[in-house]
């Protein structure tokens, strides 16, 4: 999760005096970096996801989280260093911390290309990354890839501790970089008490328990998800990405639904978005609009902490961006903009649409600053304190403009795709991947366009919790794909119909196979793409079992990853029909999800026909064709001697084997001699009754020669030369 910075992070009494300062300066540096690279160009088209692990442990009677994080990481980083150091362009994988001390991420070492073939390296890259992480494991640990940890909060700590203050979960859980607890203190002490998460509970015959309630950030930022960020051509693109992203993200949020447990309790809910939203929710009782809140505020605080913010900041996108003509008119949800940020910018040169959307940026407060990187940075060169506004705004998409320092000109605007959630393998994590992948290509290559009101959008985000919202969810949906600004397709059904603008309520199942002769359906477009493209077909191939995945996932032929842990618990022996995930259903949910992972156990329900690979520790790294240095020439010796004998007995067991076959057959021809002889004397024996003298027998010899060569020409059978060989077994199926 985002920026890491060194230093002390200051408490939110020391910080309250340089919020505006940080406020301030990050817009002037949004600013002076767009206006640096508002004109880069980068034609390649680069994409890279993040998947999202918890570490447990795994003992005969539960589990419990292994808060390893650090430590894991810290060996899986110094291993690729390793093979790094050996050939530069080597690693596979780069591991970043996350949010709990529990939890690890993985990103692909370098992003993929957008070449077809590169479709197929996002699967096998992913499981290289998993099995790396099991070889950094302990005994009895596992890293399954499940949005929650389905016990966190079932343990309460002996008192709570400073940076989180909760009743539910100590603060060991948070990971040990001093960003973490500051941050958690910091939202806290702006909001001026504990987070209150809730989550409807699912109601089961005996339910006893209200709502799911939690207390603590790590109830939300402890979810494990799957995101993807794209690099596109220039900053108009990204801007048009953006926007299509924000339509998409509540659909693939409900196809990948994963977290139907929370607090050792079944949810009603299918996935985690609602929970972060609340888990990280810094605002202010006046911010909230709560009745009676204090109206005073104060100074030092974003708009004094007193004016009303719609939501957490952590949330849907609120307003579309591209400036390519249509985007405004769908904007229908109002949006808070810091006043002198949308100033500033507008004076500067960016448009409204996206000053709009940076001065939404700055309706928060910076949550974390460090000691010394405040006044002392360079606002011509650095952009920290944006990026520290940027890194808290946590959106279901999110604009990235290229990185400064380092990586500064090599990396392009980037848009990421926040609302995936994590799935228990890499076969649907890449399936996902990929699919978003093709569907923006689609949309960009086809010039097509799926925007609706913002307001629709923001009711499928709602729509996209409920239950089994995969299946039996309906979201606003375009009845016509147009192109943006272009001409209006006929209006056939739907509603609300503005300038073909019509928009209605569809399943998964229809955005994505279609809907009557007017609506095509993203998968279809999937495959068209790839054929007007001269897919390759082995890419072609797995395209299409990528998609008949996400497709079975929205019709209901396969389950959800929520769907299956629910069936998984309610089938569970020791489920008492009371919404409660016992500390044993939690323990065996757990070892069958990694099961799952590592292809251990199959899992038919969830992924079809499709079995995955095992995925074992040793496997995950490359070997080395590297020089050897024998410690002494005696071990070299030995060895060599070794093979030397090795050498003289294969080439013995050839000979020996060439004289056995010599043998053989020489005694295969002993064997028909015997049996022509055995002819002549035992005629009977022979299957020969017509031959009844000796006397005869010898007159006929020529002809019984005959006989032996064709058996069957007198509709008797000869005797067969040597027994008939074994039928040989059908050959091996091939692995997959
Ligand atoms: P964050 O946590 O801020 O979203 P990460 O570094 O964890 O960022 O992940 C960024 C993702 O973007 C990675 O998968 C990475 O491979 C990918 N990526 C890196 N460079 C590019 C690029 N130029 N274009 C597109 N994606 C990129
Ligand atoms: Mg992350
Ligand atoms: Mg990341
Ligand atoms: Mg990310």
């Amino acid at each position: 999760m985002g920026v890491l910075t060194v230093g002390r992070p200051l408490s939110w009494e020391e910080a309250l005096p340089h919020l505006r300062y940080v406020r301030d300066h990050g817009v002037l540096q949004f600013i002076n970096h767009y206006r640096k690279y508002e004109h880069i160009t980068k034609d390649a088209l680069y994409y890279g996801d993040e998947i999202e692990y918890g570490l447990f442990a795994l003992s005969a009677g539960g589990v419990a989280l292994s808060l390893r994080g650090a430590a894991v990481r810290a060996t899986l980083n110094a291993r690729e260093l390793e093979e790094r150091r050996a050939i530069p362009e080597s690693g596979k994988v780069t591991w970043h911390p996350e949010y709990g001390s529990w939890m690890v991420e993985s990103t692909p070492a370098v992003p993929y290309s957008g070449f077809t073939d590169d479709l197929r390296r996002v699967e096998t890259n992913m499981r290289s990354r998993r099995a790396r992480l099991l070889a950094a494991l302990e005994d009895g640990e596992v890293a399954p890839t499940m949005v929650v940890f389905p016990l966190l909060g079932c343990d309460p700590p002996p008192a709570p501790g400073p940076a989180a203050n909760s009743r539910l979960v100590p603060d060991a859980v948070i990971n040990p970089h001093p960003r973490f607890g500051a941050l958690t203190a910091n939202i806290r002490a702006r909001r001026g008490s504990n987070v209150d998460v809730r989550s409807p509970v699912f109601r089961d015959e005996k339910t006893a328990v209200g709502d799911i309630a939690m207390d603590a950030m790590a109830f939300g930022m402890g979810c494990c998800c799957l995101q993807v960020t794209f690099q596109c051509r220039d900053v108009d693109e990204s801007r048009h990405v953006y926007d299509q992203l924000a339509v998409l993200a509540p659909v693939m949020l409900a196809l990948t639904a994963a977290c139907p447990i929370l607090k050792g309790l079944l949810s009603d809910h299918d996935v985690r978005w609602n929970v972060i939203e609340q888990s990280v929710d810094c605002r202010t009782p006046a911010e909230r609009s709560e009745p009676g809140a204090d109206a005073a505020g104060d100074d030092r605080m974003a708009n004094r902490g007193v004016k009303p913010v719609g939501s957490s900041r952590y949330s849907g996108v609120k307003s579309y961006m591209s400036a390519r003509g249509t985007a405004a008119r769908y904007n229908d949800v109002d949006v808070e903009v810091d006043p002198w940020a949308f100033e500033q910018l507008t004076s500067n040169g960016v448009d409204a649409l996206l000053a709009r959307h940076v001065a939404h940026l700055f309706v928060r407060d910076p949550l974390v600053l460090f000691e010394g990187m405040v006044e002392e940075l360079d606002d011509a060169v650095a952009t920290d304190h944006f990026e520290n506004l940027q890194s808290t705004n946590w959106n279901s998409v999110r604009w990235k403009p290229p990185p400064a320092g380092k990586n500064e000109a090599k990396i392009g605007w980037r848009v990421e795709l926040r609302t995936m959630e994590v799935q228990l393998t890499d076969f649907e994590n890449a399936a996902f991947t990929v699919f978003c992948v093709l569907v923006l290509r689609v949309l960009l290559s086809f010039d097509l366009n799926i925007y609706m009101p913002m307001s629709k959008v923001h009711e499928n985000m709602k729509a996209a919790h409920a239950r089994d919202a995969a299946t039996t969810g309906q979201f606003w949906w375009r009845s016509h794909l147009v192109r943006p600004g272009g001409a209006a397709c006929p209006a056939a059904g739907g509603n609300g119909d503005v300038d073909g603008d019509s928009v209605e309520k569809m399943s998964c199942a229809e955005i994505l196979g279609g809907k009557g002769g007017y609506y095509p359906g993203l998968v279809p477009l999937v495959l068209v793409y790839l054929d007007s493209i001269g897919c390759d077909p082995g890419t072609a191939e797995r395209v299409k079992v990528y998609v008949d995945l996400i497709l079975g996932r929205a019709t209901g032929e396969l389950k959800t990853a929520a769907r299956y842990a629910r069936d998984f618990v309610a089938t569970h022996p020791a489920y008492a029909r009371d919404s409660v995930v016992s500390p044993a259903i939690a323990r065996d949910l757990v070892k069958r999800c990694h099961d799952v992972g590592v292809g251990a156990v199959a899992a038919p329900e969830l992924l079809g026909d499709h079995a995955v690979a095992p995925i074992v520790k040793e496997d995950a790294y490359n070997v080395q064709l590297s020089r050897v240095h024998f410690a002494s020439d005696v071990g070299l010796c030995v060895l060599l001697s070794s093979y030397a004998e090795r050498a003289r007995l294969v080439q013995k067991r050839k000979d020996v084997a060439r004289a056995v076959a010599g043998q053989k057959a020489r005694l295969a021809e002993l064997e028909d001699e015997l049996k022509a002889i055995d002819a002549i004397l035992e005629p009977a024996a022979a299957g020969l009754a017509k031959v009844s003298s000796l006397g005869r027998m010898r007159a006929d010899s020529e002809t019984i020669s005959v006989a032996l060569s064709d058996g069957n020409s007198d509709g008797e059978q000869a005797a067969p030369d040597a027994p008939a060989a074994p039928k040989p077994a059908s050959p091996p199926t091939p692995p997959l």
